[in-house]
């Protein structure tokens, strides 16, 4: 994105418009806060803005300012189909490529809305009129940051915009301490504090507030937990069995698949999902240095995201998908092991 697109979007942001803003489906904190910190500044210029998520997202997110106007495209269709039809401006955010908004995808695809993209996910695709990707940063909140900046409005950040960003940073960055976070992450952080954020306070609604059952399902997947010291890695599962015997909610497992990671001498970790009710296994990938979890999920598990973080699906059953990841191992043992 170039001066001369800034001045455009200027120029189009400073009459009224009809605005929808979007996210992935399953929105984790970044694509919360990203699409909320957004809204938050629309509405400064009186624009009429939506956000529409195209699924559910999980219960520690349900404070972050602006939460209660969310609409959500799985059960309420309709209403989030006419909004997209008629909107003047699209905002896709946290994501490169339609389809990772489920079943949005045709809607958008076909809307004639003029689509900005703000997003930090690798190989984006070519959908938007303006397309503001940065592989390198931290979360698309710091890039909604810079975006709000580019457009010369920073001292327009205000308490609910803040908190709506902080909240994006805080959880992509895994609280400030991946390789992603810059100097400039923690400057932004800062001003982001000084416009209102309450650090503490964001860090205990995301973090402290979990459920006895979802403690006791971290121990399940930890019981879980096998090492194959020889390709430096450490994987887990959870069967839908086990989520059901724990009393599962959306979210409860984010962050698992860090806990393989932690271990003295891994670089790569992952955590394997039953999701009957879809019919795949869900994957989430992580790694430490170069070794890219994007290109292994793109290659063999129908997914993608960051070098270090990326989230992949099977549809073969819990017990062929470990085997399947297993056998691929040997393959990645020289890159693992130089790690
Ligand atoms: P998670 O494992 O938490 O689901 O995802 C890790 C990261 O990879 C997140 O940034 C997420 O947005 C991204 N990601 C997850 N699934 C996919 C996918 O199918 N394609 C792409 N491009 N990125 C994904
Ligand atoms: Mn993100």
């Amino acid at each position: 994105m170039n001066e001369h697109d800034i001045a455009s979007i200027k120029q189009l942001l400073s009459t009224p418009k009809k605005i929808v803003i979007v996210p992935h489906k399953n929105p984790d904190g970044d694509a919360i806060g990203s699409t909320l910190g957004l809204y938050h500044y629309l509405l400064k210029y009186n624009h009429q803005t939506q956000v529409l998520v195209p699924n559910d997202y999980p219960t520690f997110l349900k404070w972050v300012p602006g939460n209660d106007t969310i609409l959500k495209h799985d059960s309420q269709t309709t209403e989030c189909d006419a909004l997209i039809n008629d909107a003047d401006i699209i905002f896709t955010l946290d994501f490169n490529a339609l389809h990772r908004t489920g079943n949005m995808e045709p809607v958008l695809a076909k809307s004639t809305a003029l689509k900005i993209m703000i997003d930090h996910h690798q190989a984006p695709d070519d959908y938007a009129a303006y397309t503001f990707s940065d592989v390198s940063m931290s979360s698309t909140c710091e890039m909604v940051y810079h975006f709000i900046s580019m457009l010369g409005d920073s001292s327009l950040i205000d308490a609910n915009i803040a908190t709506c960003l902080y909240v994006g940073i805080m959880t992509d960055t895994g609280s400030f301490r991946f390789p992603s976070t810059t100097s400039t992450t923690h400057k932004i952080i800062a001003k982001l504090i000084e416009s209102g954020a309450n650090n503490a306070e964001i860090h205990n609604n995301v973090y402290d507030t979990n459920s006895y059952a979802r403690l006791q399902l971290l121990g399940c997947a930890l019981n879980n937990l096998n090492v194959i010291p020889e390709s430096r890695t450490a994987y887990m599962t959870l069967s839908q069995d086990e989520l059901q015997k724990f009393d599962y909610k959306k979210g409860d497992t984010e962050g698992f698949v860090n806990y393989g990671l932690s271990l003295n001498n891994i670089v790569l970790a992952a955590i394997f999902i039953e999701d009957k009710q879809e019919g795949i296994i869900k994957i989430s990938l992580r790694s430490k240095g170069n070794f890219s979890v994007n290109e292994m999920s793109r290659l063999h598990f129908d997914g993608g995201g960051h070098i270090n973080a990326a989230g992949g699906r099977s549809e073969l059953s819990l017990k062929d998908t470990v085997e399947k990841f297993i056998s691929i191992l040997p393959s990645y043992n020289k890159a693992l092991n130089d790690e």
